[in-house]
């Protein structure tokens, strides 16, 4: 624990993986590592799935409070072909039927997919297996980097970013995701007492980026806000954003996206500030954030 004076402002990170998706800790670990770092709240925001709710929950340590959240894999059909982005929902109910259909839905075709992507690489010679990565995934969603760290295993990259290049599963061996109709998604999340926030949406370098006329329309529909500070943002990437979530009301996040050692960022890297946080805790209406006593 880092005891921080009293005047301090609490440190918030909102968007943090573990096993249950593409995370290397454990949904126990990464409560623990976020007490490590200082953090006075943290959000776990698995891809697609809430499988780590509980062991997050209760492994909290004392001071810390637990922000159950997702980061849904989504796709907006206004240009082709459609534009994959993720949408944060935090504090919604796990056991909304059409939220939860969607959500295995996508799951079980991140899982057909995989296989497909290891077939890919399998016919050109490339020696890895699709049990092998999918029991490493150990039940957790599957993705990418399940399949980068088998490209790793088998000495053909010698990092996860190097398995994301075009050569690999960033272009050549990259197939689409089944995912949600982002539209859909916020009524879903909203139906389900959630808060839906567009993960790092002006990420060029992670792809194609749709436009702020999306966001316009996703405001009027029930998005509640844009995440601003994130890594994958440059400084005036994250202006841009920060502008635009002034002008169009919505709050504005920071967040690490921790991945364990799939990705190099540490938690509370970024942080978001307790004013945008009280907003979210204000309008949901599914769970409740957890601390420990
Ligand atoms: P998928 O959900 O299967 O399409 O895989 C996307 C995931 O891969 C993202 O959530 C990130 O965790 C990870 N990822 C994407 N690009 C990179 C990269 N360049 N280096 C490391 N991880 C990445
Ligand atoms: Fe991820
Ligand atoms: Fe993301
Ligand atoms: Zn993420």
């Amino acid at each position: 624990m880092h005891p921080r004076p009293a005047s301090a402002p609490p440190r918030i990170d909102l968007h943090a993986h573990s096993t249950a998706s593409d995370g290397t800790l454990t949904p126990a670990e990464l409560v623990r590592a976020a007490a490590d770092a200082g953090l006075d709240v943290v959000a776990i925001t698995d891809h697609d799935t809430t499988a780590g709710w509980e062991p997050a929950r209760r492994a909290l340590p004392p001071g810390l409070t637990l922000i159950r959240g997702a980061e849904l894999s989504c796709r907006w059909h206004g240009e082709q072909p459609a534009v994959p982005l993720h949408l944060l929902a935090y504090l919604f109910d796990p056991a909304e039927p059409e939220l939860a259909a969607e959500l295995a839905r996508v799951r079980a075709a991140r899982e057909v997919r995989g296989e497909r992507i290891v077939e890919l690489l399998r016919a050109d010679g490339v020696d890895v297996s699709w049990a092998e990565i999918h029991a490493a995934a150990d039940g957790g969603t599957v993705g990418r980097p399940h399949i980068a760290a088998a490209l790793i295993r088998a000495g053909l990259v010698a990092t996860t970013a190097e398995a994301f290049g075009a050569r690999w599963l960033g272009e050549r061996y990259r197939l689409p995701k089944d995912d949600i109709d982002v539209f859909r998604a916020v009524e879903l999340v909203r139906a389900a007492g959630g808060v839906p926030v567009f993960a790092h949406p002006r990420a060029s370098r992670r792809g194609r980026i749709v436009p702020d006329g999306l966001i316009v329309e996703l405001a009027a529909v029930g998005l509640a806000g844009l995440e601003a500070d994130h890594e994958d943002h440059s400084p005036a990437e994250r202006a841009h954003v920060r502008a635009l979530a002034e002008h169009l009301g919505l709050l504005v996040t920071g967040s690490s996206d921790f991945h364990g050692s799939h990705k190099t960022v540490g938690l509370g890297a970024f942080t978001t500030d307790p004013g945008a946080y009280g907003r979210i805790v204000a309008q949901a209406r599914g769970v409740s954030p957890v601390a420990s006593g």
